[in-house]
């Protein structure tokens, strides 16, 4: 391991981020159980088998376009001028069998997506033909829409070879062949897949439970009264949907006052119910007020880690053995908000995403590269995750040099990057990285950038 800084001999050793999130990834024993889930409860979920096709797609030769079904040999030798001339004999919806067959010399009116009729071949677009009456007159302009009453013949103005604007059986899946791998995410066009391949269900990791307690005797839920020194709970709903996008369940264990009974029971119930994760904020550091970690200690194995980061020091891990026998994660997050946020970042979305069955080099964001607008400054020997807003070009996609890295400023501005300043965190779409060896990095300089969930 790399990375960790000691940066005095009497000071403690503090752990880099990769140890620390390599401890929490090695507390963790596997994905959750496997379950079946309905397409609708699948989003985003990761597949614990693979998905097969239960019928070929399309399901028989059907038409791509609304017209006429023929066959190609009668329309040889067509055009605008010399029109070929054929008897309409019928007409297939989609969704009815076709009751009707095309002989030579004839044609059936046909809807996008309805099986082609037996002996035809191809299908005219109905803008190259012109409806006929009984007299063999034209009943309306050439290739008007294929509604209204069937017409009695039409011509045709070109030739069409066989198979044209014909979708063939099976042409963009067999039946009985594997559509999804194992492991796969589902994303809105997977899960569109399995229903069209006629898949109604999935094998698919349970969603992790996660538990989610705010905790601070000034910390009052939105929307009430904070008298003379409250604070609004920022982090409870903050976490909740966090734990949501990571594709965890997130629940609410409300706000514990700071007293270790309230946020031991609190946290007893939630290991009670099998929670897989806890995750805490506020209460873990060491004023005399922070009964986090002595809840911690009662109900399990833990660990009070300094982390090389910034924000996010101080932050607690560790596990408890729950009734079923598994194990629940116990997060303590440091409680400003920006601090649980950018901890949550680097060490709970990972642990949410292993346990929900994402491989292991798919539980980090996707990094980009970056070139600071602006200087930075902050701790030499811990890593920042600074708040960082993309240049935008005009159609709103992230502008870069020519190096091809994205143009990034501050967040807020001058004071922005406090770890209680939510306002700059909202406004950000990405966290910038400035590596541990520097207290300043200069304008222009190029650092790590992770995309946060886009709005
Ligand atoms: P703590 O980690 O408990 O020492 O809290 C650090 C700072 O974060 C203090 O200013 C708290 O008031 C603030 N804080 C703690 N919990 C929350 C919360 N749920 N929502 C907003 N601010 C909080
Ligand atoms: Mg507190």
């Amino acid at each position: 391991m790399s990375g960790s800084v000691a940066s005095s001999p009497a000071a403690p050793r503090l752990l880099s981020v990769e140890e620390a999130r390599a401890a929490v990834l090695g507390a963790i024993a596997g994905p959750t159980e496997v379950e079946v889930a309905f397409l609708s409860e699948a989003l985003g979920r990761v597949l614990a088998e693979p998905v097969v096709s239960t019928t070929a797609l399309p399901p028989w030769d059907n038409s791509a376009m609304d017209g006429y079904a023929v066959r190609a040999a009668d329309t040889t030798g067509a055009t605008e001028d010399r029109p070929v001339r054929l008897e309409v004999v019928g007409e297939v919806r989609a969704g009815f069998a076709p009751d009707v067959e095309v002989r030579r010399g004839t044609a059936v009116r046909i809807a996008t997506g309805a099986p082609l009729p037996p002996r035809a071949d191809a299908v005219v677009q109905v803008e190259l033909t012109t409806p006929l009456d009984e007299t063999g007159e034209p009943s309306g302009p050439r290739g008007r829409d294929a509604t209204g009453p069937l017409p009695a013949g039409c011509l045709v103005h070109a030739a069409v070879d066989p198979g044209a604007a014909v979708r063939p059986a099976g042409s963009d899946l067999a039946a009985g062949v594997t559509i999804l791998e194992l492991g796969r995410t589902l994303t809105a066009a997977a899960i569109a897949l399995a229903a069209g391949a006629g898949v109604p269900q999935v094998r698919v990791h349970r969603r992790p439970s996660v538990h989610v307690l705010a905790t601070g005797d000034e910390v009052v839920p939105a929307g009430r009264d904070l008298g003379p020194a409250g604070i609004p709970d920022a982090n409870g709903p903050g976490l909740h949907a966090l734990v949501d996008a990571a594709g965890g369940l997130a629940s609410a264990l409300g706000i514990a006052k700071d007293r270790l009974e309230d946020v031991h029971s609190r946290l007893c119930a939630a290991i009670a119910g099998n929670a897989d994760a806890i995750i805490v904020s506020g209460g873990v550091s060491v004023g005399p007020y922070d009964v986090v970690k002595l809840a911690f200690e009662k109900l399990g194995r833990i660990d009070l880690w300094r982390v090389a980061v910034q924000p996010g020091k101080p932050f607690a891990f560790g596990v408890a053995d729950r009734p079923d026998g598994g194990r629940t994660l116990l997060f303590g997050l440091p409680g400003n908000p920006v601090s649980t946020f950018v901890t949550f970042e680097l060490f709970v979305r990972p642990a949410i995403r292993a346990l929900a069955g994402h491989r292991p080099d798919r539980l980090l964001r996707p990094i980009d590269r970056a070139v600071l607008l602006e200087s930075v400054s902050k701790s030499r020997g811990r890593r920042a995750f600074v708040r960082a807003i993309a240049e935008r070009d005009d159609r709103g996609s992230p502008a870069r040099d020519d190096g091809g890295r994205v143009r990034v400023r501050l967040a807020g501005g001058s004071g922005g990057q406090g770890s209680h300043v939510i306002s700059a965190l909202a406004a950000a779409d990405a966290l910038a990285v400035i590596p541990e060896t520097h207290d300043t990095l200069e304008a222009g300089a190029e650092v790590e950038l992770w995309w946060l969930d886009a709005g």
